[in-house]
């Protein structure tokens, strides 16, 4: 075998569909080793280089042995774009050197998993390896059957699929392919402010944009004496778990309250919820403007409360020029819930603490808005002076991982 091959941890990362841009394929993978990049770098320590490299189609990483594989597996599977991640082993293209590597990788999972039963699968990406893919998962499976005398083949239902792709000049052995969650490289995908509150769907909303590459911001709205200090930093520590996939951002934090109570005093009861939502909006839309987001992104989800039904969504993005993003609207609590478990924030968003909209809830709050008649109400109230008063005000929080 080569000096300096499998000296250090090697994964190979394939690209989801970053791989179907045509034209735009190499930016998009750069983008990708870069997110990558960006991301390991994290959990760089001296003397221990991690090394990201593009090659035909694929992504490479080679890890200093003294890196644990899982803390690798673990960064690179939240990088959006990757869709999946195999630990490998290398070898030089020759039938001999990929078996030696093969049962190498067998005894190993053996030692690890207890394997009794396997079968070889072959791609040959070089056309020029004298050997078509059968012959080489027959040739590779005699030496791994020679070489580890627990193992069987097992066509059927193997405890284990070895895979072999030979490459230009080397060839990869591994078994799993470990996923990731797809979408697009972030920052591929302009930049959208997120109407972030501490409950399910927000973070939810978030972190769906930013799979597609969307960077994001976000805005906060309290109503600071009613909901508590401990109410925001929970949203704080929400925020952050969303950083954890899209790095460092910006939250913005605004007190609706001055802006509640003159809906409270002066217009019917139950349009307090859409009236609020409509400020919510405006004030989002013009911190947006101010800091470069050209989207506004909710949790809002068709038919889940009385504001969002199909004539509360259209009365409440009549009040903004942007469009508004819901990544959720078609989906059931039950899967928004799932994805909040598998993303992490779940658990954070269920503890409880009191949000804004829960402060001045009307018992009755209309289901069926009328644009005119809201329009009519909000001509009660100095709109443009109270807009610009909770922009004015608003306090920067840099959310980190
Ligand atoms: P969530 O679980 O995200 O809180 P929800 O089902 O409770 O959503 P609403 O309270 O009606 O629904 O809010 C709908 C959307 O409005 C939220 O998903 C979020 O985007 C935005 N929103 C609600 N409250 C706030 C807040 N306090 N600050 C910023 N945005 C908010
Ligand atoms: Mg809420």
């Amino acid at each position: 075998m080569n000096e300096g091959l499998n000296e250090k941890h090697i994964f190979i990362v394939r690209c989801g569909e970053v791989a179907l841009k045509g034209q735009n394929k190499p930016y998009f993978e750069r983008m990708l080793v870069d997110r990558i990049r960006k991301r390991l770098k994290k959990i760089e320590q001296p003397g221990m280089a991690i090394e990201t490299v593009r090659n035909e189609g694929l992504i490479f990483v080679r890890a200093d042995k003294g890196y644990e594989k899982q803390q690798i597996i673990s960064e690179i599977s939240k990088v959006f774009g990757v869709a999946s991640i195999s630990p490998a082993l290398e070898a030089e293209e020759n039938m001999d050197a990929i078996g030696k590597v093969a049962v190498e990788y067998m005894m190993n999972l053996i030692e690890e998993k207890g394997i009794k039963t396997f079968k070889v699968d072959t791609k040959r990406a070089d056309k020029n390896f004298p050997i078509k893919s059968p012959d080489i998962s027959r040739q590779v499976g005699a030496m791994v059957l020679k070489g580890c005398k627990v193992l069987k083949v097992d066509v059927h239902n193997p405890d284990c699929e070895l895979f072999v792709d030979v490459r230009r000049d080397v060839a990869y052995v591994f078994d799993k392919k470990i996923s990731g969650f797809g979408g697009l490289p972030l920052g591929t995908n302009g930049k959208g402010m997120v109407l972030l509150s501490g409950g399910i769907d927000s973070p939810v909303a978030a972190w769906m944009m930013a799979k597609r590459g969307m960077l994001i911001d976000a805005v906060h709205f309290h109503s600071y004496p009613y909901t508590s200090e401990r109410a925001q930093e929970k949203v704080e520590e929400l925020a952050g778990l969303v950083a954890g996939y899209v790095g460092r951002f910006n939250m913005y934090v605004i007190n609706l309250l001055p802006i509640q109570e003159q809906i409270v005093q002066n217009c019917p009861e139950e349009e307090t919820t859409i009236l609020v939502r409509r400020f919510m909006m405006r004030i989002a839309e013009r911190v947006a403007r101010e800091t470069g987001s050209t989207m506004l992104i909710t949790g809002e989800n068709l038919g889940q409360v009385a504001s969002q039904t199909a004539e509360a969504l259209v009365v409440t993005d009549a009040s903004v020029q942007m469009p508004v993003m819901r990544p959720l609207i078609a989906m059931d609590k039950v899967d928004i819930m799932e994805k909040a478990k598998e993303i992490g924030t779940y658990e954070k968003s269920i503890e409880p603490y009191e949000d804004c909209c829960t402060v001045f809830l009307p018992k009755h709050p209309t289901t069926k808005p009328k644009l005119e008649k809201i329009l009519e109400s909000e001509s009660k109230l100095d709109v443009e002076t109270l807009i610009d008063n909770a922009v004015n005000s608003k306090e920067l929080i840099v959310i980190r991982p």
